[in-house]
Order: structure tokens, then sequence, then C-alpha cells
């Protein structure tokens, strides 16, 4: 696999001339350094061939087969993009000031100190698995389009469910439990804080059946009008993917206990989100559930965390 530097030893002032710093595809690569004081090269070569020519505004390509290293803070200007081609993958350990495009269809990661801003935009192509972030973005980040399979919405990867996207009578019967991550995180959670993080009762995995049940149960005692608000419609409950679950109290109080607090601050380092927020009820259609966790892999519940966005706004859907 041949691997790109970013070499370190650039300038400042040449980076932000330069706008986006470059990297040539392997098959234009000729081992010469065709650009302007910020190289990329295969590592092999030494660093010691930063060109004095004019900076100019250029891309980034990181094509398939090639790992593109940035240690350095670079910028990308609004006429430049950055794209990590499929099979591409781009390490970052220092920071990119985005104003363009970042293209991610192959590989990004964001490593612990690392940074994204600007207000650029990283384009998730296929999947938000294919960033791992450890760092901080504070770019947006833009979703790729829901895509439905067997009557399934998927956004990026992301099993969606709400009030607008259901699940098939039949989901998850086959599992019939909550996904195996999402117990290892609450078993996790459990350890290091030393906090109960008990689960409720039919509050993990749910079936479509047994949410039928207690939907008709909450419009007879209660109304439709008010069940709506806290029990979703059969095939419309997040606790059907198993992807979801109801820790220790389904009471608001919660959110003012110590485990409750703690769980809001600290459960997306775990890979869950807090997926009913208090400031989001109009676009959630629920309640703030200070007790409903989604799980959605530790990458991905700190971009939506960082984001300071519901989970809704986040893959850009109603
Ligand atoms: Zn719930």
């Amino acid at each position: 696999m041949k691997k790109l530097h970013i070499l370190a030893t650039i300038s400042l002032a040449a980076v932000l001339l330069a706008g986006c710093t470059e990297t040539t595809a392997p098959s234009d690569s000729t081992g010469n350094n065709p650009n302007n004081g910020v190289v990329s090269q295969s590592s092999s070569q030494s660093g010691s061939d930063s060109s004095q020519a004019e900076p100019e505004n250029q891309n980034i390509t990181v094509s398939n087969g090639d790992v593109l290293e940035i240690s350095d803070n670079i910028s990308c200007s609004a006429e430049n993009e950055i794209r990590i081609e499929k099979g591409g993958t781009l390490d970052l350990s220092g920071e990119i000031d985005l104003s363009g495009d970042l293209y991610v269809e192959g590989k990004l990661h964001i490593a612990q100190n690392a940074k994204i801003g600007g207000t650029g935009v990283i384009h998730v192509v296929n999947s938000f698995d294919d960033i791992e972030c450890e760092g901080t973005v504070t770019a947006k980040i833009d979703a790729p389009e829901p895509v439905e399979i067997d009557g399934v919405t998927y956004v990026g990867g992301i099993l969606l469910v709400n009030k607008e996207y259901g699940l098939p009578r039949e989901f998850g019967t086959d599992i019939a439990d909550i996904r195996p991550e999402l117990r290892s995180a609450i078993e996790q959670m459990r350890a290091d804080t030393g906090f109960g993080m008990t689960l409720r009762p039919s509050s993990g995995y749910r079936s479509y059946a047994t949410q039928e049940w207690w939907f008709n149960y909450y419009c007879d005692t209660d109304g439709y009008d008010n069940a709506i608000t806290y029990s979703a419609l059969p095939g419309h409950s997040e606790h059907q993917t198993g992807y979801a679950a109801d820790i220790t109290k389904t009471e608001l109080d919660y959110a003012d206990t110590e485990e409750g607090k703690w769980l809001a601050a600290n459960c997306y380092k775990y890979g869950c989100i807090i997926r009913y927020p208090a400031d989001k009820v109009d676009i959630t259609g629920y309640i703030y559930e200070p007790w409903h966790i989604r799980y959605l892999g530790k990458s991905t519940a700190k971009l939506v965390h960082d984001s300071g966005l519901c989970l809704e706004e986040f893959l850009e859907v109603d």
C-alpha cells in the first residue's frame, strides 16, 4: 500500500496561501513535487524538497490503495475539495480548516487531538462507518440520502426509526433482544460508574406485537393525542430495532439524578445518544426522554453528540 504524507515542514503561510493542499493520485504521481510548499509524496522519499514556488489553490485526492497522513494544520479553500476515494484512507492527526468540500468515500480517521473545523462540509458518500472519529469535528456533516432495504430505512448505514420511518412487523423477531453491542455498552457504563443502569422491563428490545399492545393500552387509558407524544405506533418504536434501551427510570426527574446527569453527559463515549433531547421535541415528536438511549457506535455517537443535533437533524431527515 502506498503511503502519502503531507510534510510537517511546510510553513503556515504557505498553507494558508495554498488553500487546499495537494496530493496526487498514484496514476499521475511522478515522484516530482508539482506543488508549492505543500508536499505530497510516497513515504520512501524524504521531506527535503519543499518547493518555494508560488502557492495556488489545489485539491486533494486520496486514491484507492493510498493512505494520506496529515499531521499538520492545513486549510482547504471554498473553491477546493478533498476527496477520499473508495479504498483510500486519510489519517488526520493535525487540523483541517475546511471551507470547501470533503468527500468521504474511503476511510477518514480523525485522531484524538485532530480537528476538522471551518464553514465547509464533510460529505458522507456511503456510510458513517467510513469515519472513525476520536477527535473534534465542528464542520457540517452532510449525510447520504435514505435507502430502503426490505422495508427498513438506513441513512449512511444507520437504521432509522421514527414517526415517519417504520419497520416491518417481523423485524427483530429473529433476535428478540437488544443488540450485543448495546448490552456491552450498558455493562461498561455500569462497571465504570457504579450506577445501577438497569434495563427497564420490555424496554430493551420490544416486538411489534408488544408495542401494539402498549400503544392500544395508552390510547385506551390516556387518549390517542396524549399517547402519541410518548408511545410509538407499532412498527415505529426504536425499541423494535434492538438498538434502544430505557435505563433505570422512565420518569422525567431521572434527568436530575446523578445517574441521569452522567448518562446525558457521557453515554456518547460508549456509543450511545440520548435519542429524544429536551430541546428537540418539535423535531423528534417525542417528549424529553432522559432515560432512552440509542446505540450508534462510538464514532457516530460522538459526531452526533458534538454536533448538538438530534438524530433527525444529523441525518437530515424529517
Ligand atoms: Zn424508550
